[in-house]
């Protein structure tokens, strides 16, 4: 059966993947090497120093090639050394469009690090395609989505994203980090690019930093090839290693994800002191019918607000909790929660990250896969 014909539960354990053609390992050894002996001047198998290739990373970029359905996997140092990589495709001049409720530190590297160098971007409430397309001009090069979005939850529709970014032969980036291949496909759905922080879901046991690229299009597989090779910011072979055996039960971790914060979301809705539930699977969601239509499911990660949005409270709250850790990142097995206003936000002026959401009550969780009555219980008791 040819490989492409599996079914995506399959791919997460076989796709692109080979047993080890010297001994039969079925997983890939982790190639601990910087370089390859060679026969004669050029005279090697293939692989002649690691930042240009390694074995363990090239099992682990087929194998997201394979689930993302794309052509060409690239595996970086971390996320951001994978969208590092994508700003890098382009010149001083060139405009890019992303969502204004994005992940920070791909804010951070947008506004600090490229700016600089003359790229210039905008950042719009991307749920509503005629905001994006009123931000197109001649310069514009590339839009970067992020669906579900961080920590608020839009939807952003990547379909008709697509449609708007062909018809201006523009550039569409998303990153999946929050979905996983699992729940949407971006590249099936029109996207030119894939990246992930699989340091979330990928890995899912948080012990690992890595970043992901996926492309379909072989002319763009070979320059972003160019710059991961002249730039550096490659993955390791143990990290590789720990993502591709991540990647085996990706399937089985995301449907309990889902299940968990189903009831989740479901149990904080109804809960007398919690004034909002910021979950893409209510129907009441602002965009629950793109989730539905480009989503399996809705996910594990479900943000709240307190009533009476206290900041006391909030911390109280997240204190108190014992099933969930109080930590940054998300995706792992174990549940985690974070206070954006102190936390992954604090950055941010207050009144600047209450127009999008972020307020002092505002709690968010990543639901992990312990049972699902603990969750409830901790919080339960967290809340009182
Ligand atoms: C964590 C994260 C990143 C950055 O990835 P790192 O692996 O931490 O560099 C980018 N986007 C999203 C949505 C993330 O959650």
């Amino acid at each position: 059966m040819s490989e492409k014909k599996l079914r995506f539960n399959s791919k997460t354990i076989h796709g692109g993947q080979q047993p080890d053609k010297a001994y039969g390992a079925v997983m890939p050894p982790i190639y601990q090497t910087s370089t390859y002996a060679q026969t004669t001047p050029g005279g090697h198998k293939g692989y002649e120093y690691s930042r240009s290739a390694n074995p363990t990373r090239t099992a682990l970029e087929n194998a997201l090639a394979s689930i993302e359905n794309g052509s060409y996997g690239l595996a970086f140092g971390s996320g951001l050394a994978a969208m590092d990589a994508v700003i890098k495709l382009l010149s001083p001049g060139d405009e890019v469009i992303s969502t204004n409720d994005l992940y920070g530190g791909s804010y951070r590297i947008f506004r600090q690090i490229f700016e600089k160098y003359g790229i210039v971007f905008h950042f719009v409430g991307m749920q509503d395609v005629d905001v994006i397309a009123e931000k197109i001009n001649k310069n514009t090069k590339l839009i970067w989505v992020e669906t579900p979005t961080n920590p608020m939850m839009n939807i952003i529709d990547i379909k008709a994203v697509s449609k708007l970014a062909k018809k201006h032969e523009i550039l569409l980036a998303v990153d999946n980090t929050f979905a996983t291949p699992y729940l949407q496909q971006p590249l099936d759905l029109g996207a030119d690019i894939v990246m992930h922080s699989a340091t979330k879901y990928l890995g899912g046991h948080s012990d690992v930093v890595v970043g992901a690229l996926v492309v379909k299009d072989k002319e763009l597989a070979d320059r972003l090839y160019f710059i991961q090779n002249a730039s550096g910011a490659i993955c390791g072979p143990m990290d590789s290693f720990l993502v591709l055996r991540g990647i085996k039960t990706l399937h089985v971790r995301m449907q309990r994800h889902c299940e968990n914060g189903r009831a989740v979301a479901q149990f904080l809705s109804q809960h007398p002191k919690i004034e909002k539930v910021y979950w893409p699977g209510f129907e009441n969601h602002p965009n629950h019918e793109v989730a539905k239509k480009q989503m399996k499911d809705f996910g594990g990660m479900v943000s709240f607000v307190t009533k009476g949005n206290s900041y006391e409270n909030a911390i109280a709250i997240v204190e108190k909790l014992v099933v969930f850790t109080l930590a940054e990142s998300l995706g792992g097995v174990e549940s985690l929660a974070g206070h954006p206003a102190s936390m992954t936000h604090a950055s941010i002026p207050k009144a600047e990250r209450e127009k999008s959401g972020v307020v002092d009550a505002l709690i968010r969780l990543s639901v992990g896969i312990e049972d699902e009555a603990d969750l409830i219980s901790d919080l339960e008791q967290a809340i009182g």
